[in-house]
């Protein structure tokens, strides 16, 4: 329902906010949130009565959009009869999201661990991968994110962090492949995936396989860039994994649950990890959750021997009769296959003919309903529009899109030089074509930033 305007009501909003909220990733005094009055679908509104059509999902999580009726109703009806339940009982909400989730998940990864949210799904993985091999380190990609908390921040291969913050022990980086930007002056995909699974292969005996418990990839890493990696390169993690007696964790929190117009991203590429981390699509984040699923061999560890970890909140039972909704809604409405050929029919050419018009945009990437323009200043030399973690002035150009976009009612993803096109997996074929069209009105204000 479209709420009505009450400029007030939002000035309020905003005061108490700014007196009282601490926003993430955020310098407090230098940010302005935008008091948002409701949102329904792919939209949501201020209190001035502003629309914005969403093209960021919330944090790439409102894969079914917002107030989902039937999702709503689930949580309504769950609250009424069981609000909570310790997570040592069984539980119909939480057993019923289980199957649901497990049915799904690629191979045998037929046991579920909940938890709230990304973050500490990731902990959980790293955790059980050390329990279980008995080794210490953990091997993960530059130009990563895997959440917010201790270890999960660690692994994040985002170097933005101040000197004096936590550097956990045992954790060891990798270059992934991205050919857009080679570590490895590769000139093909080939040739790109062949030196990063060399790399990764030399990482892993220069640090010793004996101590390597886990590597972790995001199976299509988000936050990071939308980068697809080449035919093969999972494969070949897999495969050396295997060799070395390694747990492969797939984190699937963004890529999971529709999100690449498969139910997993795994899927794509015909892989199985032995652990993998979902969360935000599980019910489209209406109720905090997350979790990690189990491949038989690593539950069997803890068959006999306790697991030595738990959350309070564990399967909560409102957040998983949300999930349950959310992927029967999923079923029946056609979603995940609706975001495959939207992905592919409407969101593909569309922005590849905007990189042809748009001399700012460097690359297009994507799947799905998950893309990222890549923004430059030259396209040969491939400068990015602004430079890495760029704030104030030096960020004026991606400003300058930001603000062209909200003014043509597009809320747009952006982060560093990039903006990614992830809206709600249900959008609508002429809500994306409405919004593809404000992305080329605000990609003009990125073109005048052009060397
Ligand atoms: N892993 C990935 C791949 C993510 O994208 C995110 C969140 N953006 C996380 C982990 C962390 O999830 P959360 O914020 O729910 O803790």
């Amino acid at each position: 329902m479209t709420p009505q305007p009450n400029p007030q009501v939002g000035a309020a909003v905003k005061a108490a906010d700014r007196a009282h909220v601490f926003h993430s990733w955020s310098a407090q005094e230098l940010i302005d949130p935008l008091a948002v009055a409701g949102a329904e679908g792919s939209y949501f509104w201020d209190y001035d009565g502003n629309r914005y059509l969403d093209f960021t999902s919330g944090l790439v999580y409102t894969n079914i959009g917002y107030q989902h009726p039937k999702v709503v109703a689930a949580i309504q009806e769950q609250a009424a009869t069981m609000t909570t339940f310790a997570p040592a009982f069984a539980v119909e909400a939480r057993s019923e999201a289980a199957r649901l989730i497990a049915e799904r998940t690629p191979g045998e990864l037929d046991k579920i661990f909940f938890t709230n949210a990304g973050a500490d799904a990731v902990e959980h993985a790293l955790r059980m991968a050390r329990l279980h091999t008995g080794r210490p380190k953990v091997l993960a990609a530059y130009r990563s994110y895997h959440g917010g908390t201790e270890q999960a921040i660690n692994v994040t291969g985002d170097p933005r962090r101040w000197a004096n913050d936590s550097a956990s022990a045992g954790v060891v980086h990798f270059w992934a492949p991205f050919l857009y930007r080679s570590r490895f002056y590769a000139e093909t995909e080939e040739q790109e995936c062949a030196r990063a699974l060399e790399h990764l292969e030399t990482t892993i005996r220069f640090e010793g396989p004996s101590t390597v418990a886990a590597i972790i990839l995001e199976t299509v890493p988000g936050t990071a860039g939308i980068m697809l990696p080449p035919a093969g390169y999972l494969a070949g993690v897999r495969g050396l994994c295997d060799k070395y007696g390694i747990v492969f964790v797939l984190d699937e929190v963004m890529a999971g649950f529709g999100r690449t117009g498969k139910w997993f991203a795994a899927d794509l590429y015909d892989v199985t990890p032995d652990l993998m981390t979902f969360a935000k699509g599980v019910n489209s984040g209406y109720v905090p959750l997350g979790g990690v699923a189990i491949s038989p061999a690593i539950a069997e560890t803890f068959a006999k021997r306790p697991y030595p970890g738990g959350l309070t909140y564990s399967g909560h039972p409102l957040a998983c009769a949300a999930a349950v909704a959310t992927i029967r809604v999923m079923e029946e409405e056609g979603i995940v296959d609706h975001a495959a050929r939207l992905g592919a029919q409407v969101v593909a050419p569309a922005l590849r003919e905007l990189a042809e018009r748009h001399p700012s945009v460097g690359e297009v990437r994507g799947v799905g309903m998950f893309w990222a323009l890549e923004l430059v200043r030259d396209r040969e030399t491939r400068e990015p529009l602004v430079p890495y973690a760029a704030a104030g002035a030096a960020n004026a150009p991606m400003a300058a899109f930001g603000a062209a976009a909200k003014a043509n009612g597009l809320w747009p993803f952006i982060n560093m030089n990039r903006t990614h096109v992830v809206p709600a997996l249900n959008i609508t074929e002429g809500e994306l074509k409405e919004g593809l069209a404000a992305l080329d009105r605000a990609l003009e204000a990125a073109d005048e930033h052009v060397a």
